[in-house]
């Protein structure tokens, strides 16, 4: 097998965008349309489904339903989405702000094994980003669904965006996460896509010293896992020869509202641009799924997202662990797919990799 050539893996996930529609307006939003109420039809859904027939031959397939917030369809209204997925071999998670789970959405979430992903920054002072529509804090209503899905012993994790990633605040961030009854965190350094243009630029060592507080402190009470410390614990496990790692490709489809379908990056869906045009590949109300990802990935974008991840394969020293980075950050940080470093990349995976290797 020729190592440089990338392999295109079966995705193992779609994304739903059930509406466009968000109860909340954090400042470091990406979501282009996320005051507008676009709500996905069944000829959108059933479409989808029959494009999944095929994939399921080979395993499960995630469906992730991510929005806008899609818990404003309501709980039925969901549950008859999920229900044209019934009798294929699906999983299903949701990722929400947790706003308004109430005991409806927990004997949803129960019955139908969701997995469930709740969007919280932290301890109180540090969701200051988190606003709602008339511009006040939302935190107090997230803890509130927070509340609920654990008197319901609904399971779930966090997923927290971090503004001001301080080694001084990792310890009462790990802290919150630690207590707050959620299996693990994600912690996503906020970043610079979409509708986001905020600088993101950070000294590597101070996000070094981030990465590493926050790998003492999970070191010192490793109740809830944290994501990015298992990315990088996993890759040291693994112990590859240097230059090991090969351009595997997952198509990772965003399907739309409308049925349009936004490869490798859900951050470009939705987006139009004067050099390429809306980033869709098409529509699956026109085309099955599994033809417009082959085809997709063909496209321009695509291969020049391709390329540079070839030129980050030959010139980065993290490439094992990282693996090429994402078309997102590269086309909002330098207006083009085919380059290699990115803020993203120093923060999320150079200054990780260094952080958590220098608590070993
Ligand atoms: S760390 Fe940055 S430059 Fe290196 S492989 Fe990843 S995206 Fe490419």
């Amino acid at each position: 097998m020729d190592t440089l050539a990338p392999q295109v893996i079966r995705p193992p996930a779609v994304i739903l965008q059930p509406t466009t529609l968000c109860n909340l307006d954090c400042t470091y939003c990406y979501l282009p349309f996320r005051k507008l109420k676009n709500t996905m039809s069944t000829e959108v859904l059933d479409a989808v489904a029959s494009g999944l027939a095929g994939w399921n031959e080979h395993g499960p397939t995630e469906i992730v339903w991510h929005g806008g917030e899609p818990m404003l369809v309501g709980a039925a209204g969901l549950d008859a989405m999920m229900a044209r997925f019934d009798g294929l071999d699906v999983r299903h998670s949701i990722q929400t702000n947790g706003v308004l789970v109430d005991d409806a959405w927990c004997e949803l979430f129960t019955r139908r094994s969701v997995h469930v992903g709740v969007s919280v920054d932290g301890p109180e002072e540090f969701n200051r980003y988190r606003l709602n529509l008339a511009g006040r804090p939302s935190w107090a209503q997230t803890m509130r669904g927070i509340a609920k899905l654990r008197e319901r012993d609904v399971p779930f994790s966090a997923i927290a965006v971090v503004s001001h990633p301080f080694p001084a605040l990792a310890q009462e961030f790990y802290d919150f996460f630690a207590q707050l009854g959620c299996t693990s965190v994600g912690v996503n350094i906020e970043e610079q896509e979409g509708v986001n243009t905020r600088h993101t630029g950070r000294s590597t060592v101070r996000m070094a010293d981030f990465w590493a507080a926050l790998t003492t402190a999970w070191r010192a009470n490793p109740v809830i896992g944290v994501r990015e410390i298992g990315y990088v614990l996993d890759h040291l496990a693994r112990d590859r020869a240097p230059g090991g790692r090969g351009i595997w490709v997952d198509p990772l489809p965003t399907v739309g509202w409308d049925g349009s379908v936004t490869l490798l990056s859900p951050e470009m869906a939705g987006f139009d641009s004067p050099e390429y045009g809306d980033f869709a590949c098409g529509n699956v109300l026109e085309t099955p799924l599994p033809a417009l990802v082959d085809a997709g990935l063909r496209e321009r974008w695509p291969t020049e997202f391709l390329a540079g991840v070839a030129r980050c394969r030959e010139i980065c020293t993290f490439f094992d662990f990282c693996g090429g980075g994402h078309p997102g950050n590269k086309y909002f940080e330098h207006g083009r797919f085919d380059v290699t470093e990115t803020d993203y990349c120093r923060n999320s995976k150079i200054a990780l990799l260094q952080g958590v290797r220098a608590t070993l």
